[in-house]
């Protein structure tokens, strides 16, 4: 047990933690870089590529500039269209979303399972037309969604399946890797999440050669080679600057990873008997455990008193997909998502970062259990 008096500061991610052990490495590659020009596409995204398609188990890492855009290009390279419909799910963040829109398609939304919060495959084919073309599935929170329903309605209707797994580096689905389990996969490199620039990131990975060489193209202005600009492509590409902190970083992620997973076990044991909803880990997942989200009735009375003890918490996500403004002419069925809409009121995301300790795990455990006592 803790010393009671003791009183500490819990942040909701740690980054010195991650960030000291490879300060020294990065600020010297990043030096290299200075002294030969390698600014853009240079030598360290190639073997940031490498490295993470070899930590994903998948053929092809295609680096670009965000999550976003990876999610964006991996709907172009599989030919999603203007006006083309895109399945996914009401409880995740605008970043999924807002891509389909970008590529002019429709976001079709189902709602969530009640356990996981994960897409619910139960209510995919309802949401199928002639329009439809794909389904992200978001692996939301660090866990895999439901892949084998999700593929087998995708298989029978003639879908893609694209997973957002900007939560789930290093996640495993019945022992697959996350990133592995669909036709395309996207990834963020946002500082927070598991794997994090210091800046700005994000990948499309695939085991498909015409995927990658696609999504090659496009995040490089749509050129097949200088000057040839085949495809209307952006400019999207991962910054040689933050390869070199990905690199460093991604050394460490499948310790930080473990690490996460233990400090979930302990918070699950720290708040067991109380009028609180845990997260539900599925027996085939391995979950990375990006955020660990709890629910609770009195959940903005919860994250206020955790607060005035220093415990920063956050909420993932307060507003559903189809309440935000940014798809206001999109039409989705107002009673199409209670799930989503009672949880989006109950979700709170406790403290987890790698290297959290067991002091400071049973600390924010115990305020938990203070709460529900006052
Ligand atoms: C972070 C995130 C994104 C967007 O990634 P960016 O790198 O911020 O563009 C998309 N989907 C989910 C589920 C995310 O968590």
């Amino acid at each position: 047990m803790i010393l009671k008096q003791n009183v500490m500061n819990i942040p909701f991610i740690d980054f010195q933690i991650m960030h000291q052990p490879v300060k020294e490495e990065v600020l010297q590659s990043l030096s290299d870089i200075i002294d030969d020009n390698s600014f853009i596409l240079g030598p360290s995204v190639q073997e940031f590529e490498n490295n993470f398609a070899r930590f994903s188990n998948t053929k092809h890492c295609v680096g670009v500039a965000t999550g976003c855009d990876a999610i964006l290009w991996a709907l172009k390279s599989v030919g999603v269209k203007k006006s083309d419909e895109i399945i996914t799910v009401a409880n995740t963040y605008a970043g999924t979303v807002l891509p389909i829109t970008m590529a002019g398609a429709n976001p079709v939304l189902v709602d969530c399972c009640e356990d996981t919060l994960n897409i619910n495959p139960a209510l995919i084919e309802a949401a199928i037309t002639a329009k439809t073309k794909a389904i992200i599935a978001v692996h939301l929170y660090g866990q895999a969604a439901d892949m084998d329903e999700i593929s087998a309605i995708a298989k029978k209707h003639d879908l893609l399946v694209i997973e957002d797994a900007a939560q789930a580096h290093g996640a495993t689905y019945k022992g697959k890797s996350c990133g592995t389990l669909g036709d395309v996969a996207a990834f963020s490199f946002y500082p927070g999440k598991n794997l994090g620039a210091m800046g700005d990131g994000g990948a499309a990975v695939t085991n498909k050669q015409e995927i990658a060489d696609l999504i090659r193209c496009y995040r490089n202005y749509g050129q097949s080679k200088k000057y040839y600009h085949d495809y209307p492509g952006w400019n999207s590409r991962l910054d040689s600057f933050q390869a070199v902190a990905l690199n460093a970083k991604l050394k460490h992620l499948k310790n930080w990873n473990e690490s996460r997973r233990e400090s979930a076990i302990l918070y699950k044991e720290g708040l067991t008997d109380l009028p609180l909803i845990i997260p539900v880990e599925k027996s085939h997942n391995e979950s990375v455990y990006h955020l660990f989200v709890v629910r609770c009735k009195q959940r903005d009375q919860l994250q206020e008193y955790l607060s005035k003890h220093n415990i920063q918490t956050g909420i993932h996500y307060p507003i559903p997909i189809h309440k935000l403004g940014a798809f206001k002419d999109y039409s989705f069925n107002p009673e199409g998502y209670p799930v989503t809409e009672t949880v989006a009121d109950e979700l709170l995301s406790l403290p987890m970062f790698p290297g959290m300790s067991a002091v400071q795990i049973d600390y924010v455990c115990d305020h938990v259990q203070r709460f529900f006592k006052t």
